[in-house]
């Protein structure tokens, strides 16, 4: 069985500012990380193979020191690592981003699986995991918190805000992973000694996966960014003090107040 994990390396968002006079982020000094959903989709691939003969290949497109998020997947226990980066790919919005990886997953060829995390920690959108499902015309599921590989298909859990679906699908399929899918494991030693060596990570330009401006870069992004800017810090919030009954006595007189209820 083949199964791709996209992984995406984000900055970690804990630690990120941004600059108000131009609404871009401050990257410097900010630490990169493995997207944390990523990271189990990732654990299941890989548990996955710890059950079964699997083959785990993980593919990110980003800059060059995109590599070190693929060699701590190799370290965790990935077993082919593929870095796409061209500067024919600067610009990309996440239809173009996700037409890179589609045309990649082209390359590597015949695959069972598909694994995405739901949603990176700084783009947040959401979209490329279902995109790329959409470009290679695979079933997906979407929110995955468990599945179970039955043969030919897999059954999956999909967590909803109020409780959650099964559903099943057949493989070929594309899944976008949640964090209560699974604990990722931590890298371990002989692995990250293999993970840095030098011919670990394959590199792939956008010539190697036949993408050309007509597909990848700006000019093939339908999303304009108008303007990014950090929301003007609300008012503080009122704590009501007192019992039950008198602090919804004091709810109702205030929103009477403000003429919020008659
Ligand atoms: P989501 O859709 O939230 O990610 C979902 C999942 O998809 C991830 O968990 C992961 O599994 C997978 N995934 C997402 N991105 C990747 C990836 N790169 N590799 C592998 N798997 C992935 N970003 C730049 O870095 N450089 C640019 O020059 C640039 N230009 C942009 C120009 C425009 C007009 C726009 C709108 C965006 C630009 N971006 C650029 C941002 C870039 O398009 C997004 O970061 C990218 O498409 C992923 O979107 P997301 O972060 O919302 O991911």
């Amino acid at each position: 069985m083949r199964i791709i994990v996209c992984i995406k390396q984000v900055p970690d968002t804990n630690e990120v500012r941004m600059d108000p006079k131009t609404g871009t982020l401050i990257r410097e000094g900010v630490p990169s990380i493995i997207n944390p959903d990523d990271r189990h989709a990732l654990e299941e691939a890989l548990r996955i193979k710890d059950r079964q003969e699997a083959e785990v290949i993980v593919l990110t497109m980003g800059p060059l020191q995109a590599d070190v998020a693929l060699r701590e997947a190799l370290a965790m226990g990935a077993d082919r690592a593929i870095l796409l980066t061209d500067r024919k790919f600067a610009g990309s919005d996440t239809w173009a981003t996700a037409h890179a990886l589609a045309c990649a997953i082209g390359k590597i060829g015949a695959f069972d699986l598909i694994l995405c995390g739901r949603q990176a920690i700084d783009g947040d959108t959401a979209q490329v995991g279902p995109q790329v499902a959409e470009y290679l015309n695979v079933p997906q599921v979407t929110y995955v918190q468990s599945m179970k590989l039955e043969g030919e298909k897999v059954v999956v859990e999909r967590a909803l805000e109020e409780g959650c679906e099964i559903v099943e699908t057949s493989l070929p399929c594309l899944l976008t992973a949640v964090r209560e899918l699974n604990t990722p494991r931590w890298p371990f030693m002989a692995g990250i000694f293999d993970a840095w060596r030098e011919d670990r990570v394959e590199v792939w330009s956008a010539d190697d996966i036949g993408a050309d401006a007509s597909i990848v870069g700006l000019k093939a992004s339908p999303t304009a960014v108008r303007r990014a800017f950090t929301p003007e810090p609300k008012a503080r919030g009122t704590m009501l003090e007192g019992s039950g009954r008198e602090t919804v006595r004091d709810l109702i007189s205030r929103l009477r107040e403000k003429h919020v209820i008659s």
